[in-house]
């Protein structure tokens, strides 16, 4: 009896720990530690498997028809928005893929990732963007599951899985985030941009030393929610300002007045060695960083969903 109850306790990650001991809400403590990293490591692997998948390829293709086959297993109906815009490869297909959960909460809220590979003309040895993007993109699927019986007290959730974040050579108006820019343009389209109460972006959030940055422009309100929910999940030492500008699918939001965050963690490896290289391969990725950051998304959009 006394050995099961060491076992159990052994089972709770650490970072739950201070949560439990906290005295919590009751949505909080029931979501707040559901987010399964061993679950969004097989998701990483899977994606891994698909090769390069940069934009306009296959390979991209077969992931997105991947995406769009989990969310329907967990019990949504995701819709894919295709078209065409010309690169460097010339007339190149993109693909978002934006899954909702209707919530019975007032507003919206947008949850988003990266999907694409970055694209390189010689494709470093070992690169498979197990991190980047493979990582956040896993991250949100498990969020997907873990939120979806929560619906009621949330506001609703719009999933992005965006595709050509990555730039082909070098970021300008007409090169990278190019799904993000689309999404944001469209929610001006229908004029309904007022519905939306926030911007949540994960990217490169896998690595095995975690530690999330928001960039200096970063709404207050929205670094408070991150601070607050790290701290109930007592890894407020995880989070910290990055102080420069991050160029990253939160931005066309932020632009069209959307409060947006980009959680990312933009040291990868030391001095960020594995970044866009050979090093970003699944050794190099942690199921527990996973789920620390699903968590404290997840703890985010249930306090974002709270206010009127
Ligand atoms: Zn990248």
């Amino acid at each position: 009896m006394y050995k099961n109850l060491i076992k159990k306790i052994k089972l709770i990650p650490l970072f739950c720990m201070a949560l439990i001991l906290n005295a919590c809400k009751d949505n909080e403590s029931t979501i707040a530690c559901q987010v399964d990293g061993n679950k969004a490591f097989k998701y990483v692997q899977q994606q891994c498997a698909f090769g390069n998948r940069y934009s306009g390829t296959e390979e991209l293709k077969q992931t997105t028809e991947w995406i769009v086959k989990t969310a329907e297993k967990l019990g949504y109906q995701p819709k894919v928005d295709a078209w065409q815009e010309k690169t460097i490869l010339g007339d190149t297909t993109f693909r978002n893929v934006k899954a909702t959960l209707k919530g019975g909460k007032p507003g919206k809220i947008i949850v988003g990732t990266h999907y694409d590979l970055k694209y390189f003309k010689e494709f470093p040895k070992g690169f498979t963007g197990a991190n980047d993007s493979a990582s956040s993109t896993a991250v949100v699927l498990e969020m997907m599951r873990v939120l979806k019986p929560f619906a009621k007290e949330l506001s609703t959730i719009e999933f992005y899985f965006f595709d050509g974040e990555e730039c082909f050579e070098n970021y300008s108006d007409t090169d990278g985030l190019f799904g993000s820019k689309r999404a944001a343009n469209k929610i001006i389209k229908d004029g309904t941009v007022t519905d939306y109460k926030a911007m949540v972006l994960l990217d490169m959030i896998g690595d095995k030393d975690l530690e999330f940055t928001w960039s200096i422009d970063t709404n207050q309100r929205m670094v408070d929610y991150l601070k607050d929910a790290a701290k109930k999940l007592g890894v407020l030492n995880k989070v910290k300002m990055l102080n420069n500008l991050i160029l990253d699918d939160h931005v066309p939001f932020q632009r069209i007045g959307i409060p947006a965050i980009d959680l990312i963690d933009f040291e990868y490896g030391e001095d960020n060695q594995h970044w866009h290289t050979g090093g970003d391969h699944i050794e190099h990725v942690s199921a527990e960083s996973m789920a620390i950051a699903g968590n404290v998304a997840n703890l985010m959009i249930l306090a974002i969903s709270q206010e009127d």
